[in-house]
């Protein structure tokens, strides 16, 4: 068994997921750095993780494919034996009024962000260590409920309620669940389809006037899985620089 304590991040080959690997492995976790589909992407964070002395492996895993999400905690337990943290991060989304949302975009935000997150879930539900640490990727437009958010704000909503009781079906085992609802941060999921002008007014609405950076939500994540977070248990804690 490995001796650091392992912190899995899905969705890490990129993005808010990335900046959550790098701002745990300094905090001393052995990182698994999760992905989908770009492999590259996520052996350069497993490199940089590498570079600064901590340990970290790249694992691929649709975490909307059940079967895949068992294989990818077995594949945990066998190379490193066990597993201390979850940091559900993996997520889409597609922005449309929901009268022209097409099912099969529907069908995908539910499968990934909200199935892909029971999914983990369980898996860690059944297997996380005592003391152990979850947190889930909700997003601040659960309260500002913007047009043509409809169906990913729901499927984020949807993960806050997950996070709430979870956390108090694992009772006595020491393992808090909590949400970290981000406003708007830089990464493709936010840039993309998006007009420099629509980025400039929706990184004003927060009174601190900027969009997150990757970093600026990777260290509320890092608190919750740090001994400093320890008596914060079943929230949601939003992180937008006063948006809502
Ligand atoms: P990005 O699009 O930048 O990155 C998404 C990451 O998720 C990538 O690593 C991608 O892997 C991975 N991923 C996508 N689908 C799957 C899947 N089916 N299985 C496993 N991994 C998958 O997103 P962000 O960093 O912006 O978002 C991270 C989280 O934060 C999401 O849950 C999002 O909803 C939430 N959030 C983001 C906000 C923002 O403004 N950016 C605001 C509020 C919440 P690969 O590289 O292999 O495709």
């Amino acid at each position: 068994m490995i001796e650091a304590k392992v912190a899995l991040v899905t969705g890490a080959s990129r993005g808010i997921g990335a900046a959550i690997a790098k701002a745990l492995a300094a905090d001393g976790f052995a990182v698994v750095v999760n992905y989908a589909g770009n492999a590259n992407a996520a052996a350069q964070v497993v490199e940089e993780i590498k570079a600064q002395g901590s340990q970290a492996m790249a694992c691929q895993a649709n975490v909307a494919d059940v079967q895949a999400v068992g294989a990818l905690f077995d594949r945990i337990e066998a190379e490193w034996g066990r597993l201390d943290v979850l940091v559900n991060n993996a997520g889409v989304m597609t922005l449309a009024p929901l009268a022209e949302m097409p099912p099969r975009v529907v069908d995908e935000q539910i499968d990934i962000n909200l199935k892909g997150t029971i999914n983990t879930l369980r898996e860690a539900a059944n297997r996380l260590g005592d003391g152990g640490r979850i947190v889930n990727l909700s997003t601040s437009v659960v309260g500002l409920k913007l047009e043509n958010y409809a169906v990913y704000a729901a499927t984020k909503a949807a993960v806050e309620t997950l996070t709430g009781i979870l956390a108090k079906e694992l009772r006595g085992r020491g393992i808090t669940v909590n949400a970290v609802a981000p406003g708007a941060t830089a990464t493709t999921l936010f840039l993309n389809g998006k007009s420099d002008e629509l980025v400039e007014r929706m990184a004003r609405m927060a009174p601190l006037e900027r969009l997150a950076e990757p970093e600026d939500i990777a260290r509320v994540v890092a608190f919750l899985a740090s001994p400093a977070g320890g008596w914060v248990n079943g929230q949601t804690l939003r992180a937008n620089g006063g948006t809502v």
